[in-house]
């Protein structure tokens, strides 16, 4: 015999919260879903009603599942939101995601818009796998370093005040457990999310997804008919993240609720780390560590070559680019 839901005790239960032990409808298992990202949202502050929010929004689930909740979630606040979408020029894998986000976007009313790599930076990912001088620069920390910038630039261009990426609950433990084995202490301060602003025109970055588990926003998506694209990329790296990604499910699976515990923990470290006078970041360039540009709490430089805000005299965006191009 079926379970009936523990919250309307009317519908079959669809779904049972491990770490909760709720057995939820599919209304219920949504509308909590929703409740839990408001939530987050009025937490940390984080959308206020004169905001333009430029949304994320990749063609995978988590971000499309951010856009909708926002879209449904917003409505008494109602700022403007925007999807932003970052073209990367991986042909055969990036096509497709753009055409899911582009019908979504008309279905729900919501702008796109569109910038690739090879306007922005003059190559493609296709042409940067090609030409990249050791395979020690990884993929993902190419397209990461150039993807960041892309948002920012296409953020600016749509004058945002906010810029709000998908990241769910098992990105915000893995990032801190490959900060910790990194011994990249100072970062995790960074990951308090306090929206910090930054650079120009004080763009705030949110994420409000991060209470959420991954594995529900995949349900989320699903019982919502959000269309996301299930394919991966071609390029992905078998970088650490997904290591600790394989570790925490197992544990999760022994241990259900564990990640939630985790991620209350380090929301506590990152705090205390952020308030910490020295939060500030050795940024030296390796050749797996392409790092970020943004050192909280720290004077603002400008890159020599781009001029953007930089903490190091050449930003880590010139620096990928002149790896790709001089191999240097
Ligand atoms: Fe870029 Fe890596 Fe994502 Fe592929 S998997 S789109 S290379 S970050
Ligand atoms: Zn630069």
């Amino acid at each position: 015999m079926s379970k009936q839901c523990n919250k309307c005790s009317k519908n079959d239960a669809i779904y049972l919260r491990q770490y909760s032990g709720e057995f939820l409808c599919k209304t219920c298992f949504v509308k909590s879903i929703e409740y839990k990202v408001k939530r987050t949202m009025s937490k940390f502050s984080m959308i206020k009603n004169s905001d333009r929010v430029a949304v994320a929004v990749s063609g995978g689930k988590d971000s499309l599942a951010l856009l909708n909740i926002l879209k449904n979630t917003l409505r008494g606040i109602d700022p403007v939101l925007i999807a932003i979408t970052i073209d990367e020029g991986i042909q055969g894998y990036r096509d497709e995601s753009l055409n899911i986000v582009r019908n979504f976007c008309t279905k729900i009313g919501v702008e796109n818009r569109v910038v690739s790599y090879s306007e922005l930076f003059g190559l493609s990912m296709d042409r940067a796998m090609e030409i990249r001088p050791s395979e020690k620069i990884s993929s993902c920390s190419i397209c990461g370093t150039l993807r960041r910038r892309a948002i920012d630039i296409l953020s600016e261009s749509v004058g945002a005040s906010v810029i709000a990426t998908g990241h769910n609950l098992d990105d915000y433990v893995q990032t801190f457990l490959i900060n910790l084995f990194a011994g990249d202490v100072e970062r995790i301060g960074w990951t308090y999310p306090d929206p910090v602003e930054y650079g120009i025109g004080g763009l705030k970055k949110i994420k409000p997804l991060m209470e959420i588990y991954e594995k529900e926003l995949v349900l989320y998506a699903v019982h919502t008919n959000i269309p996301f694209q299930t394919e991966e990329c071609p390029y992905k790296d078998e970088s650490i993240r997904s290591a600790f990604r394989v570790h925490l499910n197992n544990l999760e699976k022994i241990h259900p609720g564990i990640k939630y515990n985790a991620y209350k923990s380090i929301l506590k470290i990152a705090k205390r780390l952020k308030e910490s006078p020295a939060n500030t970041v050795n940024t030296t360039l390796t050749t797996t560590n392409l790092s970020t540009d943004y050192v909280i709490g720290q004077e603002h430089r400008k890159c020599e070559l781009c001029n953007r805000d930089s903490s190091n005299k050449i930003c880590s965006v010139c620096r990928t680019l002149n790896i790709l191009t001089e191999g240097n």
